[in-house]
């Protein structure tokens, strides 16, 4: 290969500079500063005729994409909940390009499939999904959630529907009103009408409310609606709130309802003995995500998807043309079958070098250490006295807002945290996100950051109290 020094020169030059970027990544504008339009406009509007130097082109790198990027690794990214990577999940995402493998069947990578498959019986052991559960990496949750939805679907209606499309069924399925928005959009798009998605009501703590469940599916089936499904959270997106797994699992069981469990960020908590009786009911569910690539230091994409009844799910989605058969057929896994796309990235690899090198004990640490950082910064905030937390810190997210004046009504206090939302983020030396609580706009703080230490969090404290100081 004529190309391989220039390759070697150029791929030193590269891990130089990512090795430089992580060791200055806090002086870059966590949040990117760029308005609309500016780096489109620094693009040239048509492709080279001839190729140009790898050198050039890592120097635009520099001067045009990267103030356009929003620094999701610095450990001042407070915002969202994280995507955090890590550096043996970088050096093992290094490899899968080097190998470049489309790993859609056991045959075209059997290391692939095998290491997948083993992956995720390592993370069924360390997070207490029961054995008997059959485990799949998918791109995101909303992809697993979309995967759950659609066997519920074809399993509620003998596969019928993949079959002949619908036939007049009426079906409903049902979350909490604080559910992720993928659960909706996964009932568009599997033709099931999101006006037949049943929000359930939320307790003080913005879990769903299991009486309420009850009452829905069954007035929903005395109208002559057909309920399939519940998606039962486990740290919801606004607040990390817990829906009750048992109760609710009750309820599928006895109403024959497929039951999914949507653990997307907080699942990797189950990895903490001391947090694995938020599952308890699990064994009645029938299937759970949850995503390594938000608190599990594996970049994204790497969402671990576990389903009970493998058949219900491969006979909803397999499908193997001529040009797909192989020798090995039936005998092992042909993780295409197990998802929508037919193309599969080699995503296992990240996740073995992410826990051989932290092991089991490294990453409990770790997420120990970071729900302390969430308990400490929500005590100062709530010592302050001029903060109200809106929820229980049950993780490592804060959600909290500033209530300068108790005599402010709820319009003006609403009005104030989004001008602090914004000056905050606008000085670029950190990151936070919003929700809305109760109508209420709530400030939201995760302290999942890999790297993230604990003068992090005391800086991220003391510039909010600066900056709420000026807005009052
Ligand atoms: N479910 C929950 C509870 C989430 O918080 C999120 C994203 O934050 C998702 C699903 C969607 O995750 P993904 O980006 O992997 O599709």
């Amino acid at each position: 290969m004529k190309d391989i020094e220039e390759f070697r020169q150029n791929a030193r030059k590269i891990t130089n500079w990512i090795s430089d970027y992580y060791s200055n990544i806090e002086s870059y504008p966590v949040k990117s500063q760029v308005k609309p339009g500016e780096i489109i406009n620094m693009l040239p509007a048509n492709a080279p005729v001839e190729g140009e130097n790898i050198v050039e082109i890592l120097n635009d790198f520099e001067r045009i994409i990267l103030p356009g990027i929003t620094h999701w690794q610095s450990p001042n990214f407070f915002a969202y909940f994280p995507a955090n990577s890590s550096f043996p999940s970088l050096l093992a995402e290094m490899l899968t390009a080097a190998l470049g493998a489309q790993c859609m069947k056991w045959e075209t990578s059997p290391a692939a499939a095998e290491l997948e498959e083993m992956m995720l019986n390592w993370l069924k052991k360390m997070t207490g999904i029961p054995e008997d559960f059959h485990g799949v990496i998918q791109d995101s949750a909303s992809s697993a959630t979309l995967c759950s939805i659609l066997t519920a679907r074809e399993r509620s209606t003998g596969f019928d529907i993949n079959d002949s499309g619908f036939t007049g069924q009426q079906l409903r399925l049902y979350c909490s009103s604080e559910a992720h928005s993928s659960v909706e959009k996964a009932v568009k798009i599997a033709g099931i009408g999101k006006s037949n998605l049943v929000k359930i009501k939320v307790d003080e703590n913005f879990a769903m409310i299991p009486d309420e469940l009850e009452k829905a599916v069954i007035e929903d089936m005395e109208m002559g609606f057909m309920p399939i499904c519940v998606v039962a959270a486990i740290g919801t997106t606004g607040s990390t709130a817990i829906d009750p797994l048992l109760p609710v699992a009750r309820i599928t069981s006895k109403y024959n309802l497929w039951l999914h469990v949507d653990a997307a960020f907080a699942g990797s908590a189950l990895i903490l003995p001391e947090y694995r009786n938020l599952i308890e009911g699990i064994e009645l569910a029938d299937s759970l995500v949850f995503n390594p690539h938000k608190w599990l230091f594996t970049n994204f994409d790497c969402s671990a998807y576990f389903v009970k009844d493998k058949n219900a799910l491969l006979s909803t989605f397999q499908l193997v043309p001529e040009y797909l058969k192989t020798k090995t057929d039936g005998q092992v896994n042909d993780y295409s079958d197990w998802s929508i796309q037919l193309g599969r990235r080699f995503r296992a690899l990240k996740l073995w070098f992410v826990i051989r090198s932290y092991g089991i004990k490294g990453l409990q640490d770790r997420l120990r250490e970071q729900i302390d950082y969430a308990r400490y910064f929500a005590e100062k905030i709530s010592q302050e006295g001029r903060f109200e937390l809106m929820a229980p810190v049950t993780f490592n997210l804060v959600c909290f807002r500033f209530v300068p004046d108790k005599n402010l009504n709820p319009d003006e206090i609403n009005a104030i945290n989004e001008k602090l939302l914004h000056s905050i983020n606008n000085t670029g030396r950190i990151y936070l996100s919003h929700t809305r609580l109760n109508n209420n706009f709530t400030l939201r703080l995760h302290t999942g950051q890999t790297y993230v230490e604990k003068r992090h969090i005391e800086n991220a404290f003391q510039l909010i109290i600066k900056i709420s100081d000026e807005i009052k």
